[in-house]
C-alpha cells in the first residue's frame, strides 16, 4: 500500500507571507514543480501584527511582478520617534540604499496575507486550508511522509522537501528537536485596531509613530496609520522582562492609549486586541540537517530585534530557499542546497541582525534612548542610519560605531553647532 496519497516536490507548512512566498518562488523558478501549501486556518485569517511593510517586501513582490497587490494603498511618508521626557523627532523615510522604493504601507494582515496566498493559488499551488500539520517521518528512499489533519480526517502526503513556515510556535521546528528561543531572545507584543479621525491632522502627515521606553520601560509602542481612519496600535516588551516584572500586556496597551490621548489623538472603537510572540533573530536556530527539511520566517527566528519587522525576512528566506534548491529537488545534493540556503541567508543578514540586536540593547536604557534621540534630532546622518536599520539592511561598521560614540560623547550644543556648519 502507498504510504501517502500524493507526492509533492515541495510541501510547505504555513501559508503566511514566508510560506506563500516560498511557494510563489518555487513555481516562478520552475512551473513544473508540484507544490503543496498547508495551513490550519481558512483564509482570509487575521494575524497579530503592526501590519507595516517596507521597501524589502515591495522588492520581494517586484521580483516576480506581484507589486500590483499594493495598488491603491496609501503610502506612509515618515517616521516619528518619541523617547522618555517627550523628546521626539519626525523624519522622512530616507532613500534606502539596497531597495528601489523608500515607501511603507500599512495593510491589515487579514488582507495582505490573503492577497499573497492568492498569488500562489494563481500559480496552481495545491492549497490545503483548515489542515494542521501533525508530524513527518523519513521514508526509506529519503522522501518524507507528512501527516496532516482536518478534524478527525487524517491525510498523509509525500514530500521531497518539507518547509516549516508555521510561525513562532512552529511544530515542524519542534519535531526537528530545535528549541524555541530563550525568553531573552523573544518579545511579547499586543496589537489592537482603533479608529482615529484626527491622527493625520495631529502629525501633519501619514507617519509611523514609535514610542521607545515610554509606556513600557525597555519596550516600544507603535501607532501605524492604515486606510481611512484605521490605526494599528500596539506595544511590545522583551519576554524576560515581561515575566520578571509580572507585567500585564493589556495594562501596557491601556497605558499607551492614555499616552496617545495625551498627545491629542482621538481614540475610538478599540477592538481586536491580540497578543503574540516575536522570536528575534539575535538567536537563530542551528541544527545539523541530514533530512530535507528547512525552516523559514518566524519558525526560524528571523524577526529584526530592533524593529520587530519579520515579514520581509521571512519572504526573502522563502525566495533564497527556492533559489538554492529548485533545481536539486530530485538530486542527492538537495540537502546541501538547503545548507546553502542557510549560508546565503546568514551571509546577507548576519551583520544587520547583530547591529539591530546591539541597537535594541542600547534602546533598553532610557538614558541612552534620550541621548540617541537628542543626537539624532541634531544630526541627519544618525537619524538616517537609525531609519535604515529599521527599513533596510544597514549594519554597523567599525567606523560607524566610532562616529556614533563620538557624537554620543559630544555635548548637544557642540553637536548642534557642528551640524549647522
Ligand atoms: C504584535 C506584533 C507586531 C508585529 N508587527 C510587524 C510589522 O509591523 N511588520 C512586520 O514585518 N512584522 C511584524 N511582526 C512580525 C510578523 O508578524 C511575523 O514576522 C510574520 O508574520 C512572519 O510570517 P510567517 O509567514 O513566518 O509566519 P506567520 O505569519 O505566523 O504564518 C504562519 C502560518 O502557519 C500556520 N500554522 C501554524 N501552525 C500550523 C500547523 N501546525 N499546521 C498548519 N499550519 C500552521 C498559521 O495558521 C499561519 O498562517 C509583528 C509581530 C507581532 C506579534
Amino acid at each position: 500500500m502507498e504510504k501517502y496519497t500524493t507526492l509533492y516536490d515541495v510541501l510547505i507548512i504555513g501559508a503566511g507571507p514566508s510560506g506563500s512566498n516560498a511557494a510563489i518562488s518555487y513555481k516562478n523558478l520552475n512551473p513544473d514543480l508540484k507544490v503543496g501549501l498547508i495551513d490550519k486556518s481558512i483564509f482570509p485569517r487575521d494575524k497579530s501584527c503592526g501590519d507595516a511593510i517596507g521597501p524589502g517586501v515591495i522588492s520581494a513582490l517586484k521580483r516576480f511582478n506581484n507589486q500590483h497587490i499594493l495598488d491603491n494603498e496609501p503610502q506612509v511618508v515618515s517616521t516619528t520617534l518619541y523617547g522618555p521626557e517627550n523628546i521626539g523627532i519626525q523624519n522622512y523615510i530616507p532613500e534606502v540604499k539596497n531597495k528601489e522604493d523608500s515607501v511603507v504601507y500599512v495593510i491589515p494582515r487579514i488582507d495582505l496575507d490573503n492577497r499573497i496566498l492568492n498569488l500562489a493559488k494563481d500559480l496552481d499551488v495545491d492549497v490545503f486550508e483548515g489542515y494542521s500539520f501533525v508530524s513527518f517521518e523519513k521514508d526509506l528512499d529519503n522522501k518524507l511522509v507528512v501527516e496532516i489533519k482536518n478534524g478527525d480526517n487524517i491525510t498523509k502526503l509525500g514530500a521531497k522537501i518539507l518547509v516549516g513556515a508555521d510561525g513562532a510556535n512552529s511544530r515542524v521546528r519542534k519535531q526537528l528537536n530545535v528549541n524555541t528561543n530563550s525568553d531573552w531572545h523573544k518579545a511579547i507584543a499586543i496589537r489592537a485596531y482603533i479608529d482615529s479621525p484626527n491622527y493625520l491632522e495631529i502629525f501633519k502627515e501619514r507617519t509611523l509613530m514609535f514610542e521607545i521606553n515610554v509606556s513600557a520601560e525597555k519596550g516600544y509602542a507603535w501607532a501605524f496609520p492604515s486606510k481611512g481612519n484605521l490605526l494599528n496600535i500596539g506595544i511590545g516588551v522583551p519576554l524576560n522582562i515581561f515575566k520578571k516584572e509580572k507585567l500585564d500586556i493589556n495594562v501596557l496597551l491601556q497605558d499607551f492609549i492614555t499616552q496617545l490621548t495625551n498627545r491629542g489623538v482621538v481614540v475610538e472603537n478599540i477592538r481586536d486586541e491580540k497578543s503574540y510572540l516575536l522570536p528575534f533573530a539575535s538567536s537563530r536556530p542551528k541544527f545539523r540537517n541530514d533530512i530535507n527539511v528547512a525552516l523559514i520566517g518566524d519558525a526560524s527566528s528571523m524577526i529584526n530585534p530592533m524593529s520587530g519587522e519579520g515579514i520581509f525576512y521571512g519572504m526573502e528566506a522563502g525566495y533564497l530557499l527556492a533559489k538554492n534548491t529548485y533545481n536539486l529537488i530530485d538530486s542527492p545534493e538537495l540537502t546541501k542546497g538547503i545548507a546553502d540556503y542557510e549560508k546565503a541567508f546568514s551571509k546577507r543578514f548576519r551583520k544587520h541582525y547583530l547591529s539591530c540586536a546591539l541597537a535594541r540593547l542600547l534602546l533598553q536604557s532610557p538614558f541612552m534612548t534620550k541621548r540617541l534621540l537628542k543626537v539624532a534630532s541634531n544630526d541627519q546622518n544618525t537619524i538616517d542610519f537609525v531609519v535604515e536599520l529599521l527599513f533596510d539592511e544597514a549594519y554597523l561598521t567599525f567606523g560607524e560605531v566610532m562616529k556614533i560614540v563620538y557624537k554620543f560623547l559630544l555635548p548637544s550644543k557642540v553637536l548642534m553647532l557642528l551640524s549647522k556648519n
